[in-house]
């Protein structure tokens, strides 16, 4: 069975909006996402005690949020297909309640949910990952797995593969899987 590790901010849902709301509150006048180019757009504008705050704060509040239309169907293939899934999130621990309620409120099919702060311990068994995060899609090049993501001004400079949505990365995986991947 093939064991693909599936992340959800800006993977499953639109996560930057809701954090930009926060961080617009906190520093009015913080650049909306469309400028957000780099991983490390935050630097120089907020501590990183004030971001992980934010994070946190959206987490806590994930039921209130919709994932993306094409989620549930997108889960749903990969499930059909035999796939082992893992949602994956860079999130603290105590979000855990919230994250499950809200995957199993929006009928997210899943297998297991891992929350920390570096998703390639999971590397080892799993063949493929789904990411936003140019430095886990680094660390997944680097480990030999098949990675792939949702295209974003924070990403897009980078080398990786890179899709506009959901079924495209779909399509991509089903290559790698004819072709013996
Ligand atoms: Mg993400």
């Amino acid at each position: 069975m093939r064991k693909i590790i599936i992340d959800i901010d800006n993977t499953l849902w639109d996560f930057a909006p809701a954090l930009y709301a926060r961080l617009h509150k906190i520093h009015p006048g913080f650049p909306d996402p469309s400028q957000w180019h780099s991983w490390s757009f935050w630097k120089g504008l907020i501590s990183p005690e004030r971001l992980y705050r934010a994070i946190r704060d959206v987490h806590m509040e994930q039921d209130r949020f919709q994932p993306y239309n094409e989620a549930r169907g997108f889960l749903g293939r990969l499930k059909e297909n035999g796939f082992y899934i893992v949602i994956a999130s860079h999130r603290e621990k105590e979000t855990l309640p919230a994250t499950r309620r809200w995957l199993e409120k929006n009928a997210l099919p899943f297998d297991e949910i891992h929350l920390s702060y570096d998703k390639s311990v999971l590397f080892d068994w799993c063949w493929a990952i789904i990411d936003d995060s140019p430095v886990t899609l680094d660390k997944a090049r680097s480990a030999g797995i098949i990675r792939a993501g949702l295209k974003n001004p924070w990403n897009e400079r980078e080398d990786h593969p890179l899709f506009a949505s959901l079924h495209e990365i779909y399509d991509y995986l089903q290559t790698k899987c004819a072709s013996g991947k």
